[in-house]
């Protein structure tokens, strides 16, 4: 699973000019995908069957109610609590970078 590293959206594969693309459905962020062989396998597949594709949209919400969550203050609503998850950047040298999502409003951010 790949997060996207501006907004911490879910990035979906996608195929463009036969290339395949992860792309966040949020902020429209790419990127290039770097697989093993066998992650390159289940891409593809889950790429020629578009009906899994948007079940796997729906159940989005679902991943959510299983993610941990924490006491933050939400900048929109004012709620405390929130779920939390770490997008690990793709370079090394960089530390990994936690979101939050509110679990009332569901705005996300970030934290440092
Ligand atoms: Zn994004
Ligand atoms: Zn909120």
């Amino acid at each position: 699973m790949d997060f996207c590293p501006k907004c911490g959206m879910l990035m979906y594969p996608e195929k463009e000019k036969g290339e395949i693309r992860l792309i966040c459905r949020s902020c429209g962020h790419q990127e290039r995908p770097i697989f093993s062989n066998k992650e390159r396998f289940v891409v593809k597949r889950e790429i020629e069957h578009s009906p899994k594709d948007k079940t796997l949209i729906l159940e989005d919400d679902q991943q959510l109610k299983t993610m941990p969550t924490m006491k933050a203050i939400c900048p929109k609503c004012g709620n405390t609590t929130a779920y939390y998850w770490q997008v690990q950047t793709r370079r090394a040298d960089e530390a990994s970078t936690t979101f939050l999502r509110c679990t009332i409003c569901r705005h996300t951010w970030r934290i440092y």
